[in-house]
C-alpha cells in the first residue's frame, strides 16, 4: 500500500542474483545449443566448465557453484531451448514495468524443463552454502528478508505487522508462469503470510501498482461511512491507474479484509478522542458547542500528527489517517453535543455528590 524504497543495501544482497541469471544465460548462448537430447551431454557440459574454470582468463562465477551442485544438469537442459533466453531474459527485465502496466506484453510459452531450471534456482540454489559463498552475500536472502521486516507493516496491506518468522518472499509476478523472473531482485516483494501464502498466491492481475515503483497510497482514500469501509480514487487520476488501483485491491482483497478485520480500530480511535476531549474540558462550566467542537479538532490534529509519525511502522495508518481526516472535514456538530452532554451529565453528578 505504501512504496518500499529500493536501498543500495537491498541492491547489495539481491543484485547477485540478476548477474548470476545473466552469467548462465550468456553461457548456455556461448556454445551451439543441444539439437537432440542425449545423455552424454551433461558430460561433454562438466568438460567444458572444468576447462573454463582452469582458464585464467575466465571470470564466470558460476562455474563454481556449477560444479559443486546440480545446477550442471538444468543449464544442460536450458541448452535445449529453442529461445535465446538472455535477449528473453533482458527484454522482460528491461521491460518489467511496462509489463505489470500492460504496455509490453509476453506470450512465451515456457517449457517445463525451464520452468523446473529456474524453479531449482530459487529453492534450492539461492539457499545453499555453495551458491551464498560463491556468488552473493552469505545468507543474502535471509539479510533481505530481515531488511524488509524490521520495523515494518506489510507492503500490501498495511494491516499485518511484519515478523521475520512469518514474513514471506513473493513473487510479485508469479514464477510458475514468468519463470524467468524467479530470481529478479525486483520481482521479489517480502510481505505477510497472509497476502502472500494465502490470498494471493500464484495470481497476477494486470495492469497493477507495484510496491517498488508506484505510491499506492496517493491514488486512494478510505471512506468509512454506514459502518462500510470502501476505497475511492483520488481526482485526476488515469483510467490506466485506476485500473492499477483496482486490481491491487482485488489481489489482496483488500476491501473486504478491511470491512472484516478492522472497522474496530476506527471505533476505537473515535472512542479515544471522545474521551480525550471529555477529559479535557471536564468540569468546565458554560462550555459552548463551538468550543467543543474546536476540542474535538485539536484532538483530531494531535491523533493526525501522531498516526503520521508511525507510517509504515504502525499498522492501518493510511485507513486511521484517512478516517479523521474524513472526521475534520465532516460535521462535528453531532459529536461535539454528545460530548458537551456527557460533560454537563457528569458535572452535575459530582455537583449532586457535593451536596450529599
Ligand atoms: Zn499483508
Amino acid at each position: 500500500m505504501y512504496k518500499v524504497e529500493w536501498s543500495d543495501k537491498m541492491e547489495k544482497l539481491i543484485g547477485p542474483y540478476h548477474d548470476f541469471v545473466c552469467e548462465i544465460l550468456k553461457f548456455v548462448n556461448e556454445e551451439p545449443k543441444f539439437t537432440i537430447k542425449q545423455d552424454s551431454d551433461i558430460a561433454v557440459l562438466v568438460k567444458k566448465m572444468q576447462a573454463m574454470k582452469k582458464d585464467e582468463c575466465c571470470n564466470y562465477n558460476f562455474l563454481d557453484v556449477a560444479t559443486g551442485t546440480n545446477l550442471k544438469k538444468y543449464i544442460c537442459d536450458l541448452k535445449y531451448e529453442g529461445i535465446d533466453l538472455l535477449e528473453k531474459y533482458n527484454d522482460f527485465i528491461n521491460n518489467y514495468r511496462n509489463f505489470l502496466s500492460q504496455e509490453w506484453r509476453d506470450n512465451t510459452i515456457y517449457s517445463k524443463e525451464l520452468t523446473n531450471a529456474f524453479e531449482y534456482f530459487y529453492t534450492n540454489l539461492i539457499h545453499g552454502k555453495i551458491f551464498n559463498d560463491t556468488i552473493g552475500e552469505s545468507n543474502a536472502i535471509r539479510e533481505f528478508r530481515e531488511e524488509l521486516t524490521l520495523e515494518s507493516t506489510c507492503p500490501y496491506c498495511d494491516f499485518h505487522e511484519m515478523e521475520f518468522d512469518i514474513a514471506s518472499v513473493d513473487h510479485f509476478i508469479p514464477k510458475s508462469r514468468y519463470p524467468l523472473l524467479a530470481i529478479y531482485p525486483k520481482n521479489l516483494v517480502v510481505a505477510c503470510s497472509a497476502c502472500n501464502d494465502r490470498i494471493k498466491q500464484e495470481k497476477l492481475y494486470l495492469p497493477i501498482m507495484h510496491p517498488y515503483f508506484d505510491n499506492l497510497d496517493e491514488y486512494f482514500y478510505f471512506s468509512y461511512k454506514n459502518n462500510v469501509i470502501k476505497y475511492e480514487l483520488v481526482d485526476h487520476i488515469s483510467i490506466k491507474d485506476r485500473e492499477k488501483v483496482k486490481n491491487f485491491f482485488e489481489l489482496f482483497n483488500l476491501e473486504a479484509r478491511y470491512n472484516k478485520h478492522c472497522k474496530k480500530k476506527l471505533k476505537k480511535l473515535k472512542e479515544e478522542i471522545q474521551r480525550n476531549v471529555i477529559k479535557q474540558i471536564k468540569n468546565s462550566k458554560d462550555i459552548t458547542i463551538s468550543e467543543v467542537e474546536l476540542k474535538i479538532r485539536e484532538e483530531i490534529n494531535d491523533q493526525y500528527m501522531n498516526i503520521l509519525k508511525e507510517k509504515k511502522i504502525d499498522p492501518l495508518t493510511k485507513l486511521r489517517l484517512d478516517y479523521l481526516k474524513q472526521m475534520n472535514e465532516g460535521d462535528l456538530s453531532d459529536l461535539s453535543m454528545y460530548i458537551a452532554n456527557e460533560n454537563r451529565t457528569s458535572s452535575i453528578i459530582i455537583t449532586n455528590l457535593f451536596r450529599v
